[in-house]
């Protein structure tokens, strides 16, 4: 078990009084933890996700490495505390995370496992066996018992989650994890030229069409139908080097 199954993980939200009004707290079907960090609070926001599948842990372990980087930049970006009262030194810390530019130029939202109980499991789908990535409310859902999208779009708290968190930061970009395709997937017409970006840092091959249908997918119903470009970065076999794709990540991100 790393940091980011862990039920009990601290989830980072905006500072600002009105958005923690509005963000609620995510849970999974079991009752797990559906953490959010953000870093920043400036500039264009970009959303980078991995484990909307529970099997492909390759994506959650490079969102945890990501994820310690972030917290190690963004900590020793802050001013001296002030050491002789803790509870100022704590609000310090809390606005100087948010402190824009130190680090990137964008507020970058983070969701390192979308679907804890599937991670636990060990389990490509979610605990009542519908495929996350197929229960998006896309003009092409498809409402049947025994499809992987279940009956209805939208159904489970964790698609509900990542629909929320959308809805509550409009990120210009997202970036979810998955794998073991070794390609960088694109969708939305605008997505094309991150992908080339993407492949050129990191050597993976570029691909519009993963060459089957997937209805209800988060690519579609962001690419395609909300203009809102998703890079589906599918990773590599686990034994392969990854350090070269969290570079490209990492360089997508603006650190
Ligand atoms: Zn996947």
């Amino acid at each position: 078990m790393n940091a980011v199954g862990n039920d009990t993980m601290v989830v980072d939200k905006p500072q600002t009084p009105s958005e923690n009004a509005r963000l609620p707290d995510f849970h999974s079907v079991e009752g797990r933890a559906i953490p959010v960090h953000t870093f920043g609070s400036d500039g264009r926001t970009i959303m980078l996700m991995a484990g909307v599948h529970g099997d492909e842990t390759s994506g959650v372990a490079m969102v945890a490495s990501i994820l310690r980087r972030l917290e190690a930049q963004f900590a020793s970006s802050k001013s001296a505390p002030n050491t002789n009262h803790p509870s100022a030194d704590r609000r310090a810390r809390r606005v100087e995370r948010q402190a824009p530019n130190t680090v990137t130029e964008c507020r970058m939202v983070i969701m390192p496992l979308c679907n804890p109980d599937g991670y636990e499991a060990g389990t490509r789908r979610n605990a009542r066996k519908i495929d996350i990535n197929r229960n998006f409310p896309t003009k092409d859902f498809v409402g049947e018992a025994d499809h992987p999208g279940g009956v209805e779009a939208a159904s489970e708290p964790e698609t509900r989650a990542i629909l929320e968190v959308v809805e509550h930061f409009d990120p210009y970009l997202i970036i979810t994890l998955h794998e073991a395709m070794a390609c960088v997937n694109y969708n939305g017409t605008t997505a094309e030229a991150v992908a080339d970006r993407i492949s050129a840092c990191c050597g993976l091959p570029t691909m519009g069409d993963i060459g089957y249908p997937c209805p209800g997918s988060m690519g579609t119903y962001y690419g395609w139908e909300r203009e809102l470009p998703v890079i589906t970065l599918e990773l590599p076999k686990p034994d392969v080097d990854m350090s070269l794709i969290e570079q490209a990540v990492l360089k997508e991100l603006g650190i």
